[in-house]
């Protein structure tokens, strides 16, 4: 049995599931700017706990909720004199990219905050029938007050909690907790104009005002409960969302249905960047797109983002990166090399290597120390030439959580059929077009094709066989 690390309990802990299927609500991006290689870093650890998940037998359901309303967006679409959802269109569009250049692939579903309107305003009718929510200035605030053991989870220090101060802000620190908005009026915002479904707004207690919008807090207890239950079984987030985010969830939930909302929280670190905290004033701020001008493949930044455990912080440089390029390199050769001939019977050795990998992630999902496992085994493999089909199958386990390209898909020479005569020179390039191919560079893998062409030579790709023939 795998073990867990539980922000909650602050303890690691065995995991019991509560079905077949594994829920997991993870947050997701909030849709006004393209993600910065810290919220990069968070959804490659995402991905890496789902696709563990999944090695360790489980069926996983994933969601990732989009917030495409909140204080951010709405000034973002302002200022743009756009319609919120055309704008946040364009950084859904930049966010779905990145994903799929990162090779995250293992989330079911993305619910859009501006879809579940009615049932958020449900909601907030629960909780001020309820008594724990009231009505000031047309919004409608949670009284933290009436909420038994509100701060625990953030470890709030009780005595000096001020339950009088309301907070309108979707964002504020742990030193200014307060009854915190619901549903927030905003004269400016009209949810039927921007094409949004409201719901049955009648039925409600209270008088506020039609203009207005959830809090950001409410849209993540709506869609996880919507989509997942209550309670479900993981709830992910970055260690920033702990407060005010995550206990506000916790208490919005927890107080309209009496039940807890989620059995363990995991939290992922900060990633820095020369020691320091990112931050477009310091001009050390980067998107994948920055860091593809500057010649690094995603690849690379996702081998560096499950190079560091995902409860410590990562330290992003330059040397940080060069690192994760040889490290990656490294293993992509291996994977190149093990198209050949094994020397000796290599199925015991391989079948503890993986072993050790798995061992490694069910200790709260420790990549970094599977990773270690993996070069031990490929320095190992290249010591004894175990290569072969227990190598490609090897490559092919440990792939299906690392996703970093290690999937043999390539020929090694022997399945290279030279008919007559062919040049060393022809049979080089042959080969690295193959190391290319592996290395997913289809680019350089063209441009050989068509020097092996030109120099009067074809190259055809059968099933299991390359065959080379003079023209
Ligand atoms: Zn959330």
């Amino acid at each position: 049995m795998f073990k867990l690390y539980n922000t909650q309990t602050r303890k690691l802990q065995d995991f019991k599931p509560i079905s077949e299927k594994v829920g997991l609500y993870a947050c997701g991006p909030t849709l006004y700017n393209a993600p910065h290689i810290g919220n990069l870093r968070y959804f490659v650890a995402v991905d890496a706990v789902v696709k563990s998940l999944r090695l360790f037998g489980y069926k996983v359901n994933c969601v990732m909720n989009l917030t495409d309303i909140d204080d951010k967006t709405l000034k973002g679409a302002r200022e743009q004199g756009a319609k919120l959802k055309d704008y946040t269109k364009q950084f859904g569009e930049i966010f779905f990219e990145d994903l799929k250049k990162l090779r995250i692939d293992s989330i079911d579903k993305f619910p859009r905050a501006t879809d579940y309107f009615a049932q958020m305003r449900e909601l907030v009718a629960i909780l001020y029938k309820g008594g724990f929510a009231y009505v000031a200035d047309g919004s409608v605030y949670f009284a933290i007050g009436k909420f038994n053991g509100y701060g625990d989870f953030a470890h709030l220090d009780k005595e000096g909690l001020k339950v009088s101060a309301r907070v309108d802000n979707d964002e504020y620190s742990k030193d200014n907790p307060g009854d915190f908005v619901l549903w927030k009026a905003d004269p400016h915002f009209d949810a039927g104009e921007e094409g949004i479904n409201t719901g049955n707004f009648s039925g409600e207690e209270y008088e506020i005002t039609e203009k207005g919008r959830p809090g950001w807090h409410l849209e993540c207890s709506v869609m996880s409960r919507e989509l997942l239950g209550q309670p479900f079984d993981i709830h992910l987030g970055g260690v920033d969302l702990i407060f005010p985010h995550h206990q506000n969830e916790i208490a919005q939930s927890e107080a309209a249905f009496g039940k807890k909302l989620a059995n363990y929280w995991l939290h992922c670190e900060h990633l820095l960047v020369d020691g320091k905290k990112m931050s477009k004033s310091l001009g050390n701020f980067y998107t994948l797109s920055d860091l593809e001008q500057k010649g690094a493949s995603p690849d690379e930044f996702r081998f560096l983002a499950l190079s560091s455990h995902y409860r410590n912080k990562l330290d992003f440089t330059q040397n940080s990166l060069l690192q994760a390029k040889e490290s990656l390199k490294r293993l992509r050769e291996f994977a190149f090399k093990s198209a050949e001939q094994s020397k000796q019977d290599s199925d015991k050795f391989f079948a503890t290597a993986k072993d050790n990998f798995i061992k490694a992630l069910e200790d709260d999902f420790n990549v970094p120390k599977a990773l270690e496992s993996v070069f031990s085994t490929v320095t190992e493999a290249y010591k004894n030439s175990y290569f072969g089909s227990p190598a490609q199958e090897y490559l092919s386990y440990i792939d299906q959580v690392l996703s970093i390209g290690l999937k043999v898909n390539t020929k090694g020479e022997e399945n290279i059929i030279y008919e007559g005569e062919i040049s060393q020179e022809i049979k080089r390039m042959v080969l690295e077009r193959e190391k290319a191919r592996q290395n997913s560079d289809y680019g350089l893998a063209d441009r050989l094709r068509s020097k092996v062409n030109d120099l009067g030579y074809d190259i055809k790709d059968e099933k299991n066989k390359i065959r080379i023939s003079k023209k």
